[in-house]
């Protein structure tokens, strides 16, 4: 491993799923769902491959069908309005979409600023593109982690050439307000920064917060790469298409590095994805709901359990304190838990620079089917 990788080694994803593997424990670490995606949309899949439709290298932007599709879903739910030829780009999931655009727009010594903790490719990317991290902690206050505008605005730099944002937020379900995003896009704006938001949980927002695109406020849609996913949209995370939306220049700029990563991205899923985004908004409104409900079930059930819980507005994850159960190493903790309890959760230390900042943190996944859920936490109460 080059010294640029050096201290990247196997995602914690990988090691605490085959953690579970090995232990037959209930998986809450990584975040996948246990139920598939909607009926129509696999068979929508099943079509395209049957009609050859994408077997072939599909164009590289991505067919036509889902850069029309992304456009209006942009357009119906935020009245953002994107031209499906030139601000619309496919990718090999989210996780692409963050390299194409890490490694198109950063020049080696640029300062990238992001919050902390951050989802674990942000890292690896932005040092693959060769420039410096710079982390914005996003701190514990009154139930939830919260930004310090202040600290975000000391973090930009002369150096600082992007600002990397994720909201809703992985690991700790912060999902900015409208107060911080006008906050961020005036930095932004003050100080002439891009700014790339990874927007991959925007359907899953609860108790009433809303997700505000970034590139909805003045001055951003010139300065704003906005990625999506289908794989966390709906419930096909393995199927790896993601999406891009940018101002023509930036666009450009992602495709270039993109066509050099993958090429294209996987045809026949394309099609289905570009039927999924139009579905009917009952359809996003019965996904938020559903998993509304087992947030609820897992962050009730694992108070019950003695944990501290951060309830979080948004994503697929519970930040939990396991300092009430008289621990303070989260990634101990974690290596032991399913030995304990049969179950797997993921350190949030890991997506931290500061590690002590993070330590006594866990994250637990709730898109998992009730009966899960409900195992899961009679098992964790054994630790009370
Ligand atoms: N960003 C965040 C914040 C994520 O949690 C994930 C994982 N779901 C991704 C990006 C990667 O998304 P994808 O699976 O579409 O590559
Ligand atoms: N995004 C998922 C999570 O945070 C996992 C994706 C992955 O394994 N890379 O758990």
């Amino acid at each position: 491993l080059n010294r640029r990788l050096a201290e990247f080694g196997t995602t914690i994803f990988a090691e605490m799923s085959a953690l579970a593997v090995t232990t037959g424990a209930i998986n809450l670490g990584q975040g996948f769902p246990d139920t598939d995606g909607p009926e129509e949309i696999r068979e929508a899949a099943v079509r395209a491959l049957r009609d050859g439709r994408g077997n072939q290298y599909p164009p590289g932007p991505g067919v036509p069908e889902l850069r029309t599709a992304v456009a209006d879903h942009q357009r119906r739910r935020y009245g953002l309005s994107y031209d499906p030829d030139t601000e619309v780009l496919v990718t090999a999931g989210a996780t692409e979409a963050i390299a194409a655009a890490l490694l198109a727009l950063v020049e080696p010594g640029d300062e990238v600023v992001a919050l902390e903790p951050y989802y674990d490719s942000y890292a690896a990317c932005i040092a693959m593109a060769g420039g410096t991290r710079v982390p914005v902690t996003l701190r514990p206050h009154e139930g939830a982690f919260r930004l310090d505008l202040d600290e975000l605005r000391d973090a930009v730099t002369d150096r600082t050439r992007l600002l990397l944002l994720n909201t809703p937020h992985n690991p700790t379900g912060t999902v900015l307000t409208r107060g911080e995003l006008a906050a961020i896009a005036e930095l932004a704006v003050e100080r002439d920064l891009l700014v790339v938001t990874d927007e991959v949980y925007e359907h899953l927002v609860f108790d009433g917060a809303e997700h505000i695109p970034l590139a909805s406020f003045p001055g951003m849609r010139e300065r704003t790469v906005s990625i999506g996913s289908a794989g966390k949209t709906f419930s096909f995370t393995g199927w790896k298409v993601g999406w891009v939306t940018a101002a023509p220049a930036l666009l450009t700029a992602v495709r270039s590095a993109k066509q050099y990563l993958t090429y294209v991205s996987a045809g026949p899923f394309q099609y289905a994805v570009a039927e999924a985004l139009a579905l009917p908004d009952s359809y996003f409104a019965a996904y938020r709901q559903d998993m509304e409900a087992k947030r609820n079930l897992l962050a009730a059930g694992l108070a019950e359990a003695g944990l501290g819980v951060y309830r979080p507005a948004g994503t697929y994850f519970v930040t939990t304190d396991i300092r009430p159960l008289g621990e303070s190493d989260g990634i101990a903790f974690c290596r032991s838990l399913p030995e304990r309890a049969g179950v797997v959760a993921v350190p949030n230390a890991v997506f931290y620079d500061h590690r002590e900042a993070g330590a006594p943190f866990v994250r637990f996944a709730f898109c998992k089917r009730v009966p899960v859920l409900q195992e899961a936490v009679q098992r964790l109460k054994a630790l009370a």
